[in-house]
Formats: structure tokens, C-alpha cells, sequence
């Protein structure tokens, strides 16, 4: 079958015919329609320091993605051949004391499709059943295979309570996008969307954000009062992995507000303390998504309006991979979609 492999520890990835995965006892066969690209594909496609540090080439990479169940292992149950699955891209061990409390997202022995086993920008992915979602008939294709980060921006938003309260995302790609939307839909005020990147900030406006700001040119305090908020943001989603943007939205939150953090802030990040202390902040790290609560969450959204379909804005056949890593690369995208159909 055809893969997109980090075959070398170097910039690039290369499509390469790799042997079709057996499935184990508990695994399915996915026959794989359409992925889309992650920023950990970026990282690891640049192979930036992060990439060097782990991944193990080769490697097919990838974990976004939509497909067919074509085969069952000899132990599987309750899953057909021909079902329309994606998957939940982080594999857990089923037996800590986290995983056995459900809590499986807080599992410390999770392993990354795609990351740190073989993934599914292939022609075929092979995944424990205890990963796959089995998807609504009245969701597209492209939207299911934009799941894993749709998850990521649903675990985030839904942490809190948002109705009517004002919302700062900092942050405006594909996930805090996506938050935005969120934030609409679940019944927020004003939803603040911060960048520094235009193209980014029309996008985010058109999937919801009520207000969106430059990060370098304009004062967040300024559009506070302009919006008429006296006393700061309730609600934070931190989804940019700037130590600025994370130090930023420490200083507006008002007294008692709440702090998702989602964007991977760089050691060494420095955040007024006495902010958080004599302010009464909360700061919670966010990891992945909740299995399954937020893959059924991000379902019955979509099917109550949660429209998020801008947020897909480039779509390529896979041999043109090329193509969407370089739009993933400009900065001039949000979701690109492969299709490994033709
Ligand atoms: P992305 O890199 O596409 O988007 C980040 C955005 O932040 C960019 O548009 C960038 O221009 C913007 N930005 C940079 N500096 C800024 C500043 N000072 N103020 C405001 N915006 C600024 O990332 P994404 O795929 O949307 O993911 C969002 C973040 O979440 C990333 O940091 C990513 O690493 C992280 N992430 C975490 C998890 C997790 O499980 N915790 C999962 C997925 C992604
Ligand atoms: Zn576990």
C-alpha cells in the first residue's frame, strides 16, 4: 500500500509503498478515504527540535482520518465490516489507575498515532478497537477527518461554563477556530479571537469569533472597554503556545476567571504570579480529548448547528501531498484535507 513515510531524519516525507498492517486479535483494518494534516505533521514533516527528539524513522505518520472497516481481528465484536470509522489517536494502556477510573485522557503511558507508532496518512491503518468512532451517517467525510482537533477545541471550550460569558481565545488556527465556533454555539457573548496573522483572523470571524484582534497592534484592555467588559474575560482558551499570548490573557481575566491551557507554552514561560494568586485565577492544562465524551460532544453539536465547515480550506489528493504541507506551511491555511480515495 501507498504511505506517507518520515522515512529519514530530515525535512520532507516521502510516499512510499509499505506493507498493508496485519491486524492483531483486538484491531480493525480502516481502509483510509480522506486525513487532514495536523500541526504535529508540520513539526514533524520540518522536523524541528521536537521531531528529532521523537520520532523514530521510518515512520508513517498522521491521525486525523475517516475510513472503511475492511477486516476484523479474530477476537473483535460489535464492529462490522463496510462501518465508517475515525479514531481517537492516542492509544492507552486500559490498566492504570487513571484508565480504570475512566479517565483514560490522563492515562500515563499514552502512545501517539503517528507519532510514536505508525499512523494513518496510508492507504490502510490498523487500530485496537478500544480507538475507533463509529461516525453519524449525516456528518461529511472532510469534517469527520478534522475529528481529533475538532476534539481538542471541544475538550477546551467545554471545560467551563460559557453561557454568557466572555471568552478570550488566544490563538487563531485551526483549533482556536474551531473554539470560537465552539463558544457561538454553546451560548458565549463575546468571543475574542487574538492573532497575529490575518488571513487567520477572517477565518476565525467567519466560524464565530465576535471580535477579532491583532496581538501586535492592538491593546487587549482597549477592546475590553470597547466591548463595554468592565472587569476582564471569564473564560480563557489558550491556543496559541505563545508565552506573549499566555502572559496576555493572565493580565485581562477578571477575578475568579478560568484558563484552559491548551497551546504547548515553552519552558521557561513567565506569568505574573500574584495574578493568578490574589485574582483567584484558574489555570487548567488540557491534554487530547476525552474518550468518549467529547467525540460525542463534538457529534451531537454538529448535529444541534455547530457549523465549522470554513474552517477546511484547502483539499488535495494525496499525491499532491506537496501541496498541502506547503499551504499548512505558509501560515495561509486552516484544515487541509487529503484524499486517498483515487
Ligand atoms: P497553530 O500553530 O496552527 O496555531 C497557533 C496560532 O497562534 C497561529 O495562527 C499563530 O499565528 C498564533 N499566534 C502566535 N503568537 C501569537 C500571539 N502572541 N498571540 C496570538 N496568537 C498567536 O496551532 P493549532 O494546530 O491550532 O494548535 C493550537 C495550539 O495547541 C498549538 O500550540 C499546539 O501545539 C497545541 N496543541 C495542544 C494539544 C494538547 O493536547 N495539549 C493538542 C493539539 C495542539
Ligand atoms: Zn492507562
Amino acid at each position: 500500500m501507498l504511505a506517507l513515510v518520515k522515512e529519514k531524519p530530515e525535512v520532507g516525507l516521502w510516499m512510499r509503498e509499505v506493507d498493508i498492517p496485519q491486524p492483531g486479535p483486538n484491531d480493525v483494518l480502516i481502509k483510509i478515504k480522506k486525513t487532514s494534516i495536523c500541526g504535529t505533521d508540520l513539526h514533524i514533516y520540518n522536523w524541528d527540535e521536537w521531531s528529532q527528539k521523537t520520532i523514530k524513522t521510518p515512520m508513517t505518520i498522521g491521525h486525523e482520518y475517516v475510513g472503511e472497516i475492511v477486516e476484523l481481528g479474530s477476537h473483535v465484536r460489535g464492529w462490522k465490516v463496510g462501518e465508517r470509522v475515525s479514531g481517537e489517536g492516542h492509544i492507552v494502556c486500559g490498566e492504570c489507575r487513571n484508565c480504570l477510573a475512566g479517565r483514560r485522557h490522563y492515562c500515563p503511558h499514552t502512545i501517539g498515532v503517528g507519532v510514536n507508532r505508525d499512523g494513518a496518512f496510508a492507504q490502510y491503518l490498523s487500530i485496537p478497537t478500544t480507538n475507533v468512532w463509529r461516525c453519524a451517517p449525516d456528518i461529511s467525510d472532510d469534517i469527520i477527518s478534522c475529528f481529533d482537533p475538532l476534539g481538542n477545541a471541544t475538550h477546551t471550550a467545554l471545560q467551563y461554563d460559557l453561557i454568557g460569558e466572555d471568552v478570550l481565545i488566544t490563538g487563531a488556527g485551526p483549533i482556536g477556530m474551531m473554539a470560537a465556533a465552539i463558544c457561538r454555539h454553546v451560548g458565549a457573548r463575546n468571543v475574542v479571537v487574538s492573532d497575529l496573522n490575518d488571513y487567520r483572523l477572517d477565518l476565525a470571524k467567519k466560524l464565530g469569533a465576535t471580535r477579532t484582534v491583532r496581538a501586535d497592534k492592538e491593546d487587549l484592555r482597549d477592546v475590553m472597554h470597547e466591548l463595554g467588559m468592565k472587569e476582564g474575560f471569564d473564560v480563557g482558551l489558550e491556543m496559541s503556545g505563545s508565552p506573549q499570548a499566555f502572559s496576555g490573557m493572565v493580565d485581562v481575566m477578571h477575578n475568579s476567571g478560568k484558563i484552559a491551557l491548551l497551546g504547548l507554552v515553552k519552558p521557561g514561560t513567565v506569568i505574573d504570579w500574584d495574578k493568578v494568586i490574589f485574582n483567584g485565577l484558574t489555570i487548567k492544562g488540557i491534554y487530547g480529548r476525552e474518550m468518549y465524551e467529547t467525540w460525542y460532544k463534538m457529534t451531537t453539536m454538529l448535529q444541534s448547528g455547530l457549523d465549522i465547515s470554513e474552517v477546511i480550506t484547502h483539499r488535495f489528493d494525496v499525491r499532491d501531498f506537496e501541496k498541502g504541507f506547503a499551504a499548512m506551511n505558509s501560515g495561509q491555511s486552516g484544515k487541509v484535507v487529503l484524499d486517498w480515495q483515487n
